[in-house]
């Protein structure tokens, strides 16, 4: 219990760094908020590029079996029909009987301690009665219903059954419905991949812990073809390949476990399924999925398109509809485990200092340039200068001069950003040196400005 309190007040802090910094804040703030949705400032829209570009250069760009798309959000009713998603797209839904709140009801059920895992609806109804789980407010629960994230809405002026379209909840099917466009353009030998990074919806009835469960997030999504025979030795490649990419995100080894998703649990087509968890502040949650597919949605697309999506092997008569090994990642929660590991509280003389150490590369702010002091216009200028050659080489450098320099590095600290330069009286009169602060270790440095800029 003290424990969680610990987690949870660092989970706290972090939100609250986030809002006062320009990280993250409550989505539609100003007229009370909306649930679920959340709105990146300065900083959280440039590390979440980061992040996504980090993702889209080791997935797609330095490889040569990788094919990217970028699919619209809105598609055809069909999709969602085929996928399943319209009749199975669900989560188990109570709701208080005197407030009429609603919440999830395996995680009331987990939260209570009990498991849930494979559970039926009428199965978790009885675990809630036998057992007097009350809800949140301490009063009873109803029965255990289905309710269906997906967001409707209607496409065109006239709004009847045929107009009806999703807010798609997951990027993945905007990647099965191009895998003829993308074959028929490349012909690519198997195995390959299609990758897509965008925007997801779903309608989580209790959205909660900050980014971890929103209603808008953003996926990168791979789907990988392979030959039927040869899933197993793809999945291991991309199993090693995310655990490279949850390295470069600076995440602690020890914070990262695979959780084999027992048979009783995985969608009935899958053979195999990891979660990789994390220990998040809020404690160990899933962070993304790797899933071997078989050739489901492929043949779902061609019983209900009538299209075929038969793969044929160069200089062979073979043909198939590939299998698929699926790594899907949720940027949202990349972001809270790099934010989690990234937030540090020390003492630099004598004084606590919060400081985010993010890895350089995915750092939002990556120098911060200033004059030993504002008033004196030698400094300044030579200042501005190293600030444009940097800003020219890095664009993401920022510009302080507010305050003395100790409140400057502790600003720059809580923002992460890796080195602070500074131009002082040295700099003009004697040496030409600036002076470097390393944000981890507060070290100082002179160096040249062409080593700097280099
Ligand atoms: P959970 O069990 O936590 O609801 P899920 O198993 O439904 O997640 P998937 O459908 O496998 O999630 O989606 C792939 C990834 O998308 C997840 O691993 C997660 O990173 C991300 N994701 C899913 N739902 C959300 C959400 N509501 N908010 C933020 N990210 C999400």
């Amino acid at each position: 219990m003290a424990n969680q309190q610990i987690k949870n007040e660092r989970m706290e802090a972090i939100v609250s760094l986030a809002k006062r910094r320009g990280f993250i804040y409550q989505g539609s703030d100003v007229y009370g908020g909306l649930s679920g949705t959340w709105d990146y400032g300065p900083l959280g829209v440039t590390l979440k590029r980061n992040i996504m570009q980090l993702w889209w250069k080791m997935f797609v760009d330095s490889r040569d079996d990788m094919y990217g798309v970028d699919a619209a959000i809105l598609m055809n009713q069909k999709v969602w029909q085929a996928s399943g998603h319209v009749d199975t797209f669900t989560d188990p839904l109570v709701e208080d009987m005197e407030t009429k709140q609603r919440f999830r009801a395996d995680h009331l059920l987990k939260d209570a301690g009990y498991s849930v895992d494979g559970l039926t609806l009428a199965e978790m109804t009885k675990l809630i009665q036998d057992n007097d789980v009350k809800s949140p407010n301490g009063n009873a629960l109803s029965d255990v219903r289905t309710f269906n994230m997906m967001f409707t809405t209607t496409v065109g002026p006239v709004a009847d059954d045929k107009s009806i379209s999703y807010l798609r909840p997951e990027t993945a099917q905007g990647i099965f419905t191009n895998f003829r466009n993308v074959v028929d353009a490349f012909y690519p030998d198997l195995p390959f991949g299609i990758a897509q990074q965008g925007k997801a919806f779903r309608n989580e009835i209790s959205p909660r812990d900050f980014v971890f469960r929103s209603r808008e997030f953003e996926q990168m999504e791979i789907e990988y073809f392979v030959h039927p025979e040869k899933w197993a030795e793809s999945f291991e490649a991309l199993l090693k390949d995310t655990h490279d990419f949850l390295t470069a995100l600076g995440l602690p080894a020890e914070n990262v476990h695979e959780l084999e998703v027992p048979e009783n649990d995985r969608a009935h087509y899958s053979k195999r399924t990891i979660d990789i968890e994390f220990d998040f502040p809020i404690g160990r949650e899933e962070l993304m999925g790797i899933a071997y597919r078989t050739d489901f949605d492929l043949s779902n697309i061609q019983r209900v398109a009538g299209k075929s999506m038969d793969y044929s092997v160069k200089g062979t008569n073979e043909k198939f509809i590939p299998h698929v090994i699926e790594p899907s990642f949720g940027v949202e929660r990349a972001l809270m485990a790099v934010l989690s590991s990234a937030y540090t509280e020390d003492e630099v003389n004598g004084d606590k200092r919060i400081v985010m150490k993010f890895p350089a590369h995915l750092a939002p702010v990556k120098y911060c340039v200033s004059p030993l002091l504002k008033n004196k216009p030698e400094l300044v200028a030579k200042a501005r200068e190293v600030y444009e050659l940097l800003k020219k080489k890095h664009g993401n450098v920022m510009w302080d001069d507010n305050g003395n320099i100790g409140k400057r590095y502790r600003r720059q600290d809580e923002i992460g950003t890796p080195y602070c330069v500074v131009i002082d009286f040295d700099t003009i009169e004697n040496d030409g040196l600036v002076s470097v602060r390393d944000r981890d270790t507060t070290e100082q440095k002179r160096i040249s400005i062409e080593e700097l800029i280099g």
